[in-house]
């Protein structure tokens, strides 16, 4: 059996995507700056992409504006946040400690130039408290950002709580929502947020293209100059293909969101009660309120790299942590943010899913995990000790 099971990696492109791209690739090739028809034809269906992206969550096509993705999308609104708030003398930036690295790069970066950042702790469910963010605004904040899902342990953040305290306190909120759209519905208006980041290979389109929602609240700062496209912000001929191709993937999952998540959470619900039977192992974030398609267990007494290896020589194709940080030997700041220790956040496991995987896949994925973590411990050192009582056993 071969399973796909790294969706908050990316996914695979939908039919709907793909075909849509196909016809503006073979047919709609003009520029949609050209004043002919041949390149009206093309701004046409830059603006219906335009108007069916905002409408997926609940804004003005006035206020998408189309990115090379998640992360420059993330760049984007920090800076100009940070930028404009500077103009007021407004120098103090709010995060959390469990947002993406491009949200917490581009904050080291702000930093560096002068800027105040404070990083907000979850708790060891894996949520920020609405109050603590409150309690962290000054009269100098120029931005509070919080993710709305987060990419590793999937757990959904009070957004519209934390929206509500900004708009009464004035400050500008932005969330990096390229986990959720397409997964939770969202509508920026009802939410209160003012700027807002997806992505497109997270919900079945192609990748490299991207969102930032921005309302009139931060006037943005530009990323490329030249000409006039996207309002002047980010010059450069549309990728129209990527971007119709974009919009056809969110329009069709938003219009099946809720049968989507019902029949995602049933498998969420399986695996969790599966993996829960593995002796010392533990949930990482909130059982309920995580994305539909994210499990993610620690596991004493092994490796998370060895446990990827032996579960993709079995077929599956999983994650422990996010893409950026594997490879490298340090744990996740997700799951040290959580209170987990450095010895049990090595070993964990990241099993991300659509609706598309059956209940008999779930099983594999249970029986997998459990022959691999057993084989593992089986010649583990650590284990070992654990199992004599030279060591403690943290889970
Ligand atoms: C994937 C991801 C990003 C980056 O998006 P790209 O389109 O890959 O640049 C940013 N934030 C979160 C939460 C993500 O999951």
């Amino acid at each position: 059996m071969n399973i796909y099971a790294d969706y908050a990696a990316t996914t695979p492109m939908s039919d709907t995507a793909i075909n849509a791209m196909t016809n503006i690739m073979k047919e709609i090739y003009g520029n949609p700056s050209s004043l002919h028809s041949i390149g009206q034809r093309a701004a046409e269906y830059l603006l219906q992409a335009r108007i069916d992206v905002a409408e997926a969550i609940g804004a003005d096509f006035k206020e998408i504006y189309f990115t090379s993705g998640g992360s420059e999308a993330d760049n984007q609104a920090l800076v100009s946040a940070a930028y404009f708030g500077r103009l007021k003398g407004k120098t103090h930036l709010i995060s959390t400690t469990i947002e993406h690295h491009a949200i917490l790069h581009t904050l080291n970066k702000l930093e560096k130039e002068g800027f105040d950042v404070t990083l907000v702790e979850v708790g060891s469910d894996g949520i920020v408290d609405p109050k603590k963010i409150e309690e962290a605004i000054t009269d100098k904040t120029a931005l509070v950002t919080v993710m709305f899902a987060n990419n590793e342990i999937g757990t959904l953040q009070p957004i519209k709580e934390i929206g509500a305290i900004c708009k009464e306190k004035g400050v500008p909120f932005h969330t990096d929502a390229v986990q959720a759209v397409g997964h939770v519905p969202i509508n920026v208006k009802e939410l209160n947020v003012d700027m807002l980041s997806l992505s497109s290979h997270k919900f079945n389109g192609p990748k490299g293209i991207g969102v930032l929602y921005a309302n009139k609240k931060v006037p943005l700062t530009n990323v490329i100059e030249g000409g006039a496209q996207e309002r002047g912000k980010r010059a450069g001929t549309e990728n129209l293909a990527a971007i119709v191709g974009m919009a056809a993937a969110l329009k069709e999952a938003v219009s099946n969101i809720e049968e989507n998540a019902s029949k995602t959470i049933e498998r969420r619900r399986q695996i969790i009660e599966g993996l829960s039977k593995i002796e010392h192992s533990a949930l990482n974030g909130d059982p309920g309120k995580r994305l539909p398609g994210n499990v993610n267990f620690c596991f004493e007494g092994i490796e998370g790299e060895s446990l990827l290896l032996l579960l993709d020589s079995k077929g599956i194709a999983a994650s422990s942590g996010s893409a950026c940080t594997s490879g490298s030997l340090d744990p996740s700041h997700v799951l040290l943010a959580i209170g987990r220790p450095h010895e049990v956040a090595h070993g964990s496991l990241r099993l991300t899913f659509n609706e598309e995987l059956t209940a008999e896949e779930a099983d594999y994925l249970i029986q997998s995990t459990k022959e691999v973590v057993e084989y593992l411990r089986s010649i583990s050192p650590v284990w070992d000790e654990l199992q004599k009582g030279e060591l403690k056993y943290v889970i």
